[in-house]
């Protein structure tokens, strides 16, 4: 059966967001609600909940977000600067559950 998640919806074009990026692996948003003057988020198109349901098999998925944050940063002002956050479990402040990476620039995020 096909995942219903928000991030499903939107990586099946079914709801409406401003793309920045997108290969066969993931797709790169912005988020609704930025934290930060650039604020994306970079989601795998396979529905994974969070890292604490990713495999093995799931190796060359999870580089491939890396990779896709290091295509963002090029189009970043000098200097290239981002953080990238996960967060896992709703106690970690996960809200959607479809592992995503939040990609962040413009702040220097001090209170890690
Ligand atoms: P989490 O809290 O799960 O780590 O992050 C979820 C992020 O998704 C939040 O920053 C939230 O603003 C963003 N978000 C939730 N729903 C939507 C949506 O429908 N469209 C977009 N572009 N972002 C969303
Ligand atoms: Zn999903």
């Amino acid at each position: 059966m096909a995942e219903r998640c928000v991030f499903c919806k939107i990586i099946n074009k079914e709801i409406p967001a401003t793309i920045i990026d997108e290969n066969e692996h993931c797709l790169v948003i912005e988020d609704i609600n930025p934290k930060a003057p650039v604020h994306y988020l970079i989601i795998p198109k396979k529905h994974v909940v969070s890292l604490h349901d990713i495999t093995p098999g799931d190796a060359q998925l999870m580089s491939e977000l890396l990779f896709m944050a290091q295509k963002c940063a090029t189009t970043l002002p000098d200097p290239k600067a981002f953080g990238l956050i996960v967060n896992n479990g709703p106690e970690a402040g996960q809200s959607v559950m479809h592992l995503h990476c939040h990609f962040l620039s413009g702040k220097k995020m001090t209170d890690l």
